[in-house]
């Protein structure tokens, strides 16, 4: 085993990656590319199907190079992805029908609103599906695509289109496109689209029909872990065998080892995503969250999470560097909030996309609050900061209210994680520790391991037990009157952002 390796591909919302893993779980190599982000009208976010699969191309090619490894070296492939994004595309050209419109777009709004007015409200398919009728998930953005472009539901209906999310967007290509390409995805991304029976990971006809979702143009739902086709001939991984998928959210949460009911992950990039693993029976949230696959291995039986997903985190300093300009990278945003000991009084409610968990509120759009003339850029840094952690605090209460039972740490992951002042901060609010694996990475390692489990490269979840190591853990430290403090004003902060939409 030791000159083989697992190759995962991680096509995310700002970025694909490829990234090599050893047989430790360890990092070898990674080729990482940026992707535009398409902002056509308020509201609106899109990504080109072209420029992504390009660019998984390119960064399988510069992951390879890096380590100076043949295909013949790597003995599977996972991918995992930005999930709900979805993807029409036409199964004879092998062309997108249109632009991917990404989890974050709110669009579809009066589908959602005019679904809901059929009886029910927005809780009209949770029982079935799992989740509310909201926007973030892919069903009604399929029923845009089909209502808006021109031909699109004819040539749906008479069975030329696929869609997919970008799991199977990715898979389709590599297996041959055109030329055999294979029509597949995982529960975990199949429970993202509000069209899957959630007990028995079926399409659910009768939802797909009031949707307008033709049930041919869907995937063929497979496990998570099992060998599903081979890299093309001529392509960068020709015969090599792509054996597992995750969404992204559920690959962290498998990478981070979360394999007993009750074990939970908190993943901090674009936006934030919390899982809790509840076992093979899915439960219903009575606080907001939603039900969803966390993962099915083989003919194991399904694995469920309850999940608590935060919309904006990681945007928000984005949006600081790209809309304010008052940082020019990411990171530069801990010397900005270093200037200032505190907020200065300022809450910052990032509620770009409406307000997802655990409030789903769609009306809700972005407040900066409690300004005075004291207020610089510093405490905006620092508020903006704030809004992370106490977000997730609200995640956490409400899956402590499902699950009857308090964590008692929290395990993180994602790009944020490196800011040390925001998870000492993190620890504070929430007032359990927080900890950060060695391999940050958990996403793709997650995909990895998916994948080398099918092909027997590692033997199960013992394995990926094993290879976890605790990096750094942040101990709570602030005063429990002062926390109580903060998280209030918050809560009234958030109060301020609902009822925004005309
Ligand atoms: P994704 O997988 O969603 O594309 P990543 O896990 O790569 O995201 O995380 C990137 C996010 O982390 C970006 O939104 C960026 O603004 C944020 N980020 C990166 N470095 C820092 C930092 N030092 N402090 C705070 N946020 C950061």
């Amino acid at each position: 085993m030791t000159d083989q390796f697992v190759l995962a591909i991680d096509q995310g919302t700002t970025s694909t990656r490829a990234m090599i893993f050893d047989h430790a779980g360890k990092v070898v190599s990674v080729g990482q590319k940026e992707h535009e982000q398409i902002f056509p009208k308020a509201g609106w976010v899109e990504h080109d199907p072209t420029e992504i699969w390009t660019n998984t191309r390119e960064v399988v090619g510069m992951a390879l190079g890096r380590a100076s490894l043949t295909h013949e070296q790597i003995a599977a492939v996972g991918i995992t992805n930005q999930r709900e994004t979805a993807v029409v595309w036409d199964r004879e050209t092998g062309e997108p029908v249109y632009n991917a419109i990404v989890w974050q777009d709110t669009r579809t709004q009066k589908i959602c609103d005019e679904l809901a007015a059929l009886g029910g409200g927005a809780e009209r398919y949770k029982d079935k599906v799992g989740l509310p009728l909201a926007t973030y998930f892919s069903g009604p953005k399929i029923r845009w695509i089909l209502d808006n472009v021109e031909g699109a539901r004819e040539k749906a209906e008479a069975g030329r289109l696929a869609f997919g999310n970008t799991d199977s967007w990715v898979l389709w290509n590599m297996t041959g496109g055109v030329n055999g390409g294979i029509h597949v995805t995982d529960p975990t991304n199949a429970s993202r689209t509000m069209l899957m029976n959630i007990d028995s990971l079926t399409w659910n006809e009768e939802i797909a029909g009031e949707m307008g979702v033709p049930v041919s143009m869907l995937p063929e739902i497979r496990s998570s872990s099992e060998v599903y086709g081979e890299g093309r001939k001529g392509g960068l991984l020709p015969g090599v065998k792509i054996a597992g998928i995750l969404g992204d959210q559920q690959a962290a949460t498998f990478g981070q080892a979360c394999f007993e009911v009750g074990h939970a992950k908190n993943t901090y990039g674009t936006g934030n995503f919390m899982l809790i693993n509840t076992g093979t029976e899915p439960i219903s949230s009575q606080n907001g969250l939603l039900t969803t696959v966390c993962y099915k291995i083989g003919d194991q039986p399904t694995v469920y999470a309850l999940e608590g997903s935060i919309a904006v985190t990681g945007s928000l300093v984005q949006w600081l560097r790209d809309n304010l300009g008052i940082i020019s990278s990411a990171p530069e945003v801990e010397q900005l909030a270093a200037t200032v000991e505190d907020n200065g009084g300022a809450y910052f409610v990032p509620a770009f996309s409406g307000l997802f968990a655990p409030y789903w509120r769609s009306d809700a759009r972005g407040a900066l609050v409690g300004l005075t003339r004291y207020v610089n850029k510093g405490h905006i840094a620092r508020a903006a900061l704030e809004a992370t952690a106490f977000q997730t605090r609200e995640v956490l209460d409400a899956m402590n209210a499902d699950s009857g039972v308090d964590l008692t740490e929290l395990k993180v992951d994602g790009g944020m994680v490196a800011n040390d002042a925001l998870m000492q901060f993190q620890a504070d609010i929430l007032g359990v520790p927080v900890i950060r694996p060695q391999v940050a990475e958990t996403t793709a390692l997650g995909a990895a391991y998916a994948a080398g489990i099918a092909v027997g490269y590692w033997s199960g979840e013992q394995d990926v037990i094993d290879n976890w190591a605790e990096d750094k853990r942040w101990e709570p430290s602030m005063d429990g009157d002062e926390r109580d403090r903060q998280y209030r004003l918050w809560k009234k902060a958030v109060t301020k952002s609902f009822d925004w939409v005309d």
